[in-house]
């Protein structure tokens, strides 16, 4: 094969949302005897996710070698700020070329499973690819992939009903039968396209803490599953040189809730969405009893008063219930007006605040800083770099993580923070790197953005000419490589 690549063959395991704690529980338990060899044989890692540490933002990340500042995606939607439309990325808004494309322009064939961004897929030759993960459709390319896209089982089909589900065993049942599925469909593409490079990400690990995070550790089901995903560790070995597992982030149980957008509603930064119907009536009567201007809304006679107090609860419960049947939908808390407010969190994911004007962003600043819930406000230029940082929302706010506190809604809730138990993503995912040119070291941290060039350098083919990340020398026997600019003729396929 050209450019130095010889028969090297490599295989990324992207388990999305894994961390080591809940790998190392499947592991100790025997279920996942396969990664247990691969760990003894390579050098095992934490990888820091990029922020925020969330799937549409991270794995650009590690797949492109360069920061969120270059690759230009920042979160699960992109807003317009000046009409508040909120629109889901996809490749049009990826900046940078992932390392199966670069290869593919080097005329190395990859094969990859599921990559984000998903769609539309970027039509190169030696590039193969079969998803149906965030997009609206199976995607494939080039045809004789077609098969593996239409046969994979959507992770969607059953995502939210973890929450819903009443028989918790029925529910793992069918988890368990789509998990053998989508191994099995991986295992035969492994084994019969030709690639020296293949990208596998699979959804399970995230797909489950989501929706069933409470007994996903324990239950002897869950356990089943990485059992049959544990095959693939042993395949991999048979079939390449080097296997990588990697995560884009880790997941964590948390106990506290803290809610942006109500924060900011409170200091007077976000206004409501304009107030219409029996729910944002009662929800204004509500917080002017808990804010400092106790102006606007709705408010009962004194008498009236005191009985609501007293049947709070049940009456917001009740209000709510009726909500739920005469609009069919269950009671919730206003949005913001991403036009009238001054400062707001368009999502719940993003864990960042966007501010009109350059005059409200350090009282914005002041007014998030130090607060419960809150580790630390940076800006956007603190944290990224590239012409495409200006995508990003302009304060980022690094939430208290360790004191077990996460960003939830983003609608203005009744409180700034929660007691609720909630499974959610953590910045620190998983990296292994396993096979005869590794060398073993004890845990390391690894950059999202390192990976990438670490990869193409083992490979032999020349790094992106801005990556970010820096070849992890010490942990692989790779070779010296030169730079290349590979946008112009990517940016080319783009748009085909
Ligand atoms: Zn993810």
């Amino acid at each position: 094969m050209l450019h130095g690549a010889d028969s090297k063959k490599v295989i990324v395991l992207g388990l999305d949302g894994a961390s080591w704690d809940f790998l190392d529980i499947m592991i100790s338990a025997g279920s996942m005897p396969n990664l247990k060899t691969l760990i003894s044989r390579g050098t095992r890692g934490i990888l820091e996710s990029s922020f925020p540490p969330i799937t549409p933002s991270a794995w650009p990340s590690i797949t492109t070698g360069v920061n969120p500042g270059k690759h230009g995606i920042f979160d699960f939607v992109k807003t317009n700020y000046e009409n508040g439309e909120q629109t889901l990325t996809t490749t049009r808004d990826l900046e940078h070329p992932r390392i199966y494309e670069m290869l593919a322009m080097q005329r190395i064939e990859t094969m990859v499973f599921n990559p984000i961004p998903a769609y539309p897929i970027v039509p190169l030759k030696n590039l193969k690819v079969a998803s149906i993960a965030f997009s609206p459709k199976p995607v494939y390319h080039p045809d004789h992939m077609k098969k593996y896209a239409l046969t994979f089982p959507d992770y969607l089909e059953l995502f939210d009903a973890g929450g819903k589900t009443v028989d918790k065993d029925l529910f793992l049942d069918l988890k368990l039968e789509r998990t053998y599925q989508r191994v099995s469909i991986v295992e035969e593409a492994l084994r019969n396209v030709s690639w020296s490079l293949a990208w596998i990400r699979l959804q399970d690990p995230d797909d489950l803490l989501h929706t069933v995070g409470d007994i996903a550790y324990s239950s002897g089901k869950v356990h089943k599953m990485f059992a049959i995903i544990d095959r693939l560790f042993d395949v991999s070995h048979d079939l390449a040189d080097l296997v990588v597992l990697v995560s884009d982030h880790g997941f964590r149980r948390y106990t506290r809730t803290i809610s942006l957008n109500t924060l900011l509603y409170k200091e007077g930064l976000a206004i409501p969405e304009s107030k219409h119907g029996l729910q944002d009536q009662y929800w204004a009567w509500n917080q002017s009893k808990y804010s400092q201007e106790r102006e606007g809304g709705f408010r009962p006679p004194r008498v009236l008063q005191k009985f609501l107090q007293a049947h709070e609860m049940r009456l917001l419960t009740k209000l709510g219930n009726f909500a739920l049947k005469i609009s069919n939908r269950p009671y919730q808390f206003p949005k913001v007006d991403p036009i009238g407010s001054r400062a707001y969190s368009p999502t719940p994911y993003g864990d960042a605040v966007f501010v009109r004007e350059a005059s409200d962003l350090e009282r914005t600043r002041q007014a998030l800083t130090g607060r419960e819930g809150i580790a630390e406000v940076k800006t956007r230029e603190d944290v990224y770099w590239g012409p495409y940082v200006t995508r990003s929302p302009n304060l980022l706010v690094m939430v208290d993580h360790v004191n077990g506190y996460r960003h939830g809604s983003n609608r203005i809730e009744r409180h700034i923070w929660e007691e609720k138990i909630a499974w959610d993503h953590h910045p620190y995912g998983v990296a292994l790197l396993s096979g005869e040119r590794v060398q073993p070291k004890a845990s390391v941290l690894i950059t999202s953005w390192d990976m990438t060039p670490t990869l193409m350098s083992y490979l032999g083919v020349p790094l992106p000419h801005d990556a970010d990340g820096t070849i992890l020398k010490d942990l692989l026997d790779t070779s010296p490589v030169d730079r290349h600019d590979y946008s112009s003729n990517w940016n080319l396929a783009k748009v085909l």
